[in-house]
Order: C-alpha cells, then sequence, then structure tokens
C-alpha cells in the first residue's frame, strides 16, 4: 500500500459486494465482520466510505436506497457514475482534508429529497487521508418547513409593499422608493420628478354604476399607468383612493410632461364609459413637478416638491379637469 491506501484501488473494478475489512489497515474476523456488515446496514443513517480512486469502497442499505440502488450494485463503482460529477468536488474535498480540514457539510438536493451530507477523512496508521466516510442526514421534512416559511414569506413582503386592489406598490413602498431616489438624484445632481395623477369625477362614476365597477375601473387603470412607463427606475403606485403616483428618477419637468401627457392619452384611449363624466370616459387630471438639489435640507426639498405636485394637480382640476399641469407653471 502507498502511502495514499492505493492499494485498494486496482483492486476494485471489478468487484460488486462491501467490505468492511478493505477500509484502511482493519481487519477483523469473519463472525465479527459479518455482525458488524448487519449492524452497519441496520444503522438509521445512509453510510458510505469513499477510496481516494473516488470509488464506493463499502455504503449501507439506506446510502444505496437515496441513489436507488443497492450496496452491491454500487460498490467499486466510480462515484461519478452514481451522482454525475461527483469526482470533481469529492477531489476538491480530499486536498481540503489533505490540508488538514477535519469535516465537510453541505446540503444535496436528490430527486427524493434534501440531505445533509456530512464528509470526514479516514486516517491511515501515519495519519495520511486514506479514505472519506459520508454520511447522508434525510433533511427533507425541515426543507420542506424552511421552503414553506419562505413562500410565506414572500407572499407577506409582497403585500407589504404593494396595494391589494391593483397590485401596484402602495404608499408605504412609494414613500420608500421616494426616500431611496431623491437621496440618489441629490448625490449625482440629476432631476427628480413626480406625477400626482387622480381620477376625475370618480365618486359620480361609483355612484352611477357601482363600487364593484369602480374597482374594476381602477385595476384598468393601474395596469394602464404601469404600461406607459418604460424606463426602468420609473415607478407608479396608488397612492390613496383614486389617486396614484409616478416617480421618474434622472427626469426633468418636460420629460415628465411627456410622460404625463402619454397617461392622459392612455387612460381615454382605454375608453372606459363614463356616464356622468363631460368627457364620456374615465379621464385622469395630473400634477407634474420636478426639482434638482443637493443633499442639503433634502427632506425639507421632497416635501416641497410634493406640495408642488399637489398644487399643480389642483390647477389641473380647476382648468376643467382631463389635464396636465405643472409648478411652478413657467416651468411646464
Ligand atoms: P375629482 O374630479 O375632483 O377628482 O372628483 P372625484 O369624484 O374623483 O373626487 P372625490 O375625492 O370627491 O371622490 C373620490 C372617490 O373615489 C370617492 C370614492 O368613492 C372613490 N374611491 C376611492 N377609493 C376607491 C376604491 O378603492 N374603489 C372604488 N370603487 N372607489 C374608490
Ligand atoms: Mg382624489
Ligand atoms: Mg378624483
Amino acid at each position: 500500500m502507498d502511502h495514499h491506501g492505493r492499494s485498494a484501488m486496482g483492486d476494485y473494478p471489478g468487484r460488486v459486494e462491501s467490505h468492511l475489512s478493505d477500509i484502511g489497515a482493519l481487519a477483523f474476523e469473519a463472525p465479527l465482520l459479518t455482525s458488524l456488515q448487519q449492524l452497519y446496514n441496520s444503522i438509521p443513517a445512509a453510510l458510505g466510505v469513499i477510496g481516494r480512486d473516488c470509488r464506493y469502497l463499502t455504503v449501507n442499505t439506506m446510502y444505496a436506497a437515496i441513489y436507488d440502488t443497492s450496496p452491491e450494485a454500487m460498490v467499486g463503482r466510480p462515484v461519478g457514475d452514481v451522482v454525475p460529477n461527483a469526482d470533481s468536488q469529492l477531489r476538491e474535498d480530499l486536498e481540503r482534508f489533505d490540508a488538514g480540514i477535519g469535516i465537510i457539510e453541505r446540503e444535496v438536493t436528490r430527486a427524493n429529497g434534501y440531505y445533509l451530507q456530512a464528509i470526514r477523512p479516514i486516517h491511515g496508521a501515519e495519519g495520511q487521508v486514506i479514505a472519506l466516510t459520508a454520511a447522508l442526514v434525510d433533511i427533507t421534512a425541515r426543507r420542506h418547513v424552511e421552503l414553506a416559511l419562505e413562500q410565506v414569506s414572500h407572499h407577506w413582503q409582497f403585500h407589504a409593499r404593494h396595494d391589494h386592489l391593483t397590485g401596484l406598490p402602495n404608499r408605504r413602498h412609494i414613500d420608500h422608493v421616494m426616500s431611496a431616489e431623491s437621496r440618489r438624484c441629490a448625490r449625482s445632481g440629476t432631476p427628480l420628478s413626480v406625477l400626482m395623477i387622480d381620477v376625475d369625477f370618480f365618486k359620480k362614476y361609483n355612484d352611477h354604476l357601482g363600487h364593484p365597477r369602480g374597482d374594476a375601473c381602477l385595476r384598468a387603470i393601474a395596469a394602464r399607468l404601469r404600461g406607459v412607463l418604460r424606463r426602468q427606475g420609473d415607478v407608479v403606485g396608488r397612492y390613496g383612493g383614486e389617486e396614484f403616483m409616478a416617480i421618474l428618477p434622472d427626469t426633468d419637468i418636460s420629460g415628465a410632461h411627456g410622460v404625463a401627457r402619454s397617461m392622459l392619452r392612455a387612460i381615454r384611449g382605454l375608453d372606459i364609459k363614463h356616464p356622468a363624466s363631460p368627457y364620456g370616459c374615465v379621464t385622469l387630471s395630473i400634477g407634474v413637478a420636478s426639482m434638482i438639489t443637493s443633499s442639503m435640507h433634502l427632506q425639507g426639498r421632497v416635501d416641497e416638491l410634493l406640495g408642488n405636485a399637489d398644487r399643480a394637480l389642483y390647477s389641473a382640476k380647476a382648468a376643467g379637469r382631463n389635464a396636465a399641469c405643472g409648478y411652478p407653471r413657467h416651468l411646464a
């Protein structure tokens, strides 16, 4: 045997039974060996031993069952035959054990479940690594619970940030985006624009057609508004009731007016009949505001921006609705 215990290597290709006596330099009497083999197979854990040549030296029945086979069919076979691409990983593990690492643990996924795999070195008389033991613990039930919890957590994270009716970002998320984008635009010295968007005569729409039709109308408007925004970073959310807000980073006042005009057109284009509107269909009014600012007094400047958008919306309403106005007016 060389110092890597390679005497076992050449012996294996033709052999198909498991042999505990082959592990390292251990030698057992036959009756003891039989009872050890029985014990090995009856342990409620998946255990295997792999030689330095990356072939299975021995595996118990539970280990083989994970790979849908029997110990007899596994012993002597290259690991890579049973677990595709496992050889290179094993060779890396051997290098790490040679360098003195004592245990490697990783999660492995098989068609029949999830396992925690613990690999340890077996040392020869002179301390050299002559083989590896691999133990697989079934963690499928735990992983299923973890995956279910992850799904629940994603679900609630989504609903914490999105509006239930329209699926758009909600007020809380819009506030968060506003805070992040205002800081970013202040740092880069680029303009930040906002649109305050309000559905015209919406109370009358509900009064004439009923609340469920009102809800469906808000959903259709939301989807269309989202469709108008093409730039990555643009966000439109439901600000509350029949009001929406769009945040347009790196967009100046004239760009923002362009987006507002597209939104007015897009919603008129939906042609949702409105029996009590002078326009005959559902329309919007939009307040447009923009700022370029430094990081100094940023919160005050953001409040001013939102106030300006509100005032501009009021102007659009006063001008007869179905219109966009900017504030201050000369910027429009
Ligand atoms: P204006 O043109 O001045 O904006 O008039 P308006 O009727 O749209 O404005 P007002 O603020 O008087 O009424 C807003 C209406 O929006 C009142 C409310 O019934 C309706 N609304 C708010 N949220 C919802 C909702 O989630 N679903 C439905 N169906 N209606 C809503
Ligand atoms: Mg309103
Ligand atoms: Mg309204």
